[in-house]
């Protein structure tokens, strides 16, 4: 005869997060973004900035831009490039990246957007001195 175990009880709290993408907003205010456009400031990089909070974001969605996104975020942060030198990473400005579908225009906090490839959003946000 077959034989039924009883079922395990699942405790909600421990179910591991699953990634959920949304539509894409700031990391840091979570307001909506709109696209990122070329920016006629740095070539060929597309980028936006929240109207909320004032955030500059590049799009990165081939996930291939790396330290090139500093460059840039840092160059639209400061007056210019010698001052974007110069900027301290949690005491002049905070950056942030999250993963972004560029062809969804959703991101998704919940996975690393680290690896080489992973298509993401970076944010530059400047912080009050
Ligand atoms: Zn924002």
């Amino acid at each position: 005869m077959l034989k039924l175990r009883p079922r395990k009880k699942i405790d909600p709290n421990k179910i591991p997060k699953r990634s959920k993408p949304e539509k894409a907003c700031c990391a840091f205010c979570r307001h909506k973004i709109k696209r990122a456009q070329p920016n006629p400031q740095v070539a060929g990089a597309l980028t936006g900035t929240c109207s909320n909070c004032d955030a500059t974001f590049i799009d990165d969605c081939n996930g291939k831009l790396g330290g090139e996104a500093f460059v840039v975020g840092l160059t639209l942060l400061a007056d210019d490039q010698e001052q974007a030198m110069t900027l301290r990473e949690g005491f002049d400005y905070e950056q942030r990246a999250i993963c972004y579908d560029g062809r969804s225009h959703q991101v998704e906090f919940e996975r690393d957007p680290r690896p080489y490839g992973v298509g993401r959003m970076w944010f530059f946000r400047k912080l009050e001195v």
